[in-house]
């Protein structure tokens, strides 16, 4: 109260009577709230307000889709990551999220087999349902609303920011959740950004709807959801998965 009492009187004493212009630089400082104090990560270390969701040491995070009882059975590897085992089915947190800053590193594999969406295929969906690809895209044409990047049948990378296969590349992830109100009706539809490799892939992409493999996106109304990776029977990586809830 103090504080915005101290704004108001400068700010109408920095107003001229005869034009109206304000004067006083403080007039214009606004100084609550004041942000509160993030360390940023560095190296691997994520920033001190990070949820780590992966870092190494095991699936304390995760659950299988097939079976939430179940132990998750991708397989942990010394260097701190962790592999799709196929046809063990997509992984899940078992925290919920909506507005979020997703970091993640993945890597498809070195030995190259298959091609177009057969190559290194695996996915990160936000909210469970909204998936933005994952894919060997180095040298490997597809549809172009199914690359790597891409927000699946949907929306086309702004640019492809592959790195080789075998190589570790990195996804942060900005993402507001869609909004419904209480009957079910979307009020404002998701939004997301993505950075692939310190490359802007996607700029406040719309997100219209579910990403779905045959047919049109489907509208939905639900809260808040897991993030979830796919086993697209392709054996592709994951490291140094952290969130932040926005
Ligand atoms: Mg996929």
């Amino acid at each position: 109260m103090k504080h915005l009492t101290a704004f108001f009187l400068t700010f109408f004493a920095s107003f001229t009577l005869c034009c109206g212009q304000i004067t006083d630089p403080k007039a214009t400082e606004v100084w609550q709230p004041e942000p509160r104090v993030v360390t940023p990560g560095q190296g691997t270390k994520p920033p001190s307000d990070a949820i780590v969701l992966f870092n190494g040491t095991g699936f304390s995070e995760w659950v299988s889709l097939k079976d939430s009882a179940a132990a998750v059975s991708w397989n942990l590897a010394r260097d701190s990551s962790m592999t799709v085992q196929p046809g063990t089915g997509d992984i899940m947190t078992k925290r919920v999220f909506g507005d979020c800053q997703l970091h993640l590193e993945f890597r498809t594999p070195l030995v190259v087999k298959g091609e177009g969406q057969g190559r290194g295929n695996s996915g990160v969906f936000l909210q469970d349902r909204y998936e933005v690809q994952v894919l060997d895209s180095y040298q490997n044409r597809t549809y172009s609303n199914g690359q790597c990047a891409s927000i699946y049948k949907q929306t086309i990378p702004l640019v492809n920011a592959c790195r080789p296969p075998g190589e570790w590349q990195t996804y942060d992830i900005l993402f507001t959740a869609p909004r419904f109100n209480a009957d079910g009706i979307l009020l404002m539809p998701g939004r997301v950004t993505v950075i692939q490799n310190g490359v802007v892939v996607q700029m406040n992409t719309e997100i219209k709807g579910t990403t779905e493999y045959i047919g049109l996106p489907r509208t939905e109304a639900h809260g808040k959801a897991p993030i979830r990776l796919q086993d697209h029977g392709d054996l592709v990586s994951y490291r140094n998965i952290w969130l932040r809830e926005l």
